[in-house]
């Protein structure tokens, strides 16, 4: 196995209820260290290009307002097989079929209000970190 980054976005319903700490404390308690990190209002542009892929997806309108209805905090996770690492931790898109101990499980409101998100691969990892961080603002 090999040390991984991976981006990672504490979504508007985590921020709204104050539960950025939480979250994140559960990231460290599982060996993932913060390399880099900010809090920021998505515009438009932002929201609807980090999510493009999902244009043709019924909810992609819904999506996109929904994480631009609040600051995010997006964030650089690395670890050992981090990408994998990183679903395991959130669980299932939809909370109620999230497995205990999962982030979502533990914290998320519904499938679209489910507090995180997390590449799903080690090629997208890296283009969504390349979409808010350059190089000098990532700190291992
Ligand atoms: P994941 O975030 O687990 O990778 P997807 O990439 O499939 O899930 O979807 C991206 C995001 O779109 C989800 O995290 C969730 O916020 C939202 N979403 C997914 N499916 C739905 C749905 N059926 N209805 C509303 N929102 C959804
Ligand atoms: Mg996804």
């Amino acid at each position: 196995m090999t040390v991984q980054r991976t981006l990672s976005i504490l979504k508007p319903d985590a921020t709204e209820r104050n539960l950025t700490g939480a979250i994140n404390a559960m990231f460290e308690k599982n060996g993932f260290r913060i390399v880099a990190q900010k809090r920021l209002r998505l515009t438009k542009e932002q929201a609807e290009g980090f999510y493009a892929v999902h244009k043709e997806r019924p909810f992609y309108g819904e999506l996109v307002s929904y994480m631009m209805s609040g600051p995010v905090v997006v964030q650089v996770l690395e670890k050992e097989n981090a990408v994998q690492a990183n679903r395991d931790l959130m669980g299932a898109t939809n909370p109620a079929n999230a497995d205990e101990g999962t982030i979502r499980k533990t914290f998320a409101e519904s499938i679209e209000r489910n507090s995180v998100h997390g590449s799903d691969s080690l090629e997208n990892a890296a283009t969504e970190i390349k979409f808010f961080f350059t190089d000098a603002e990532i700190v291992g």
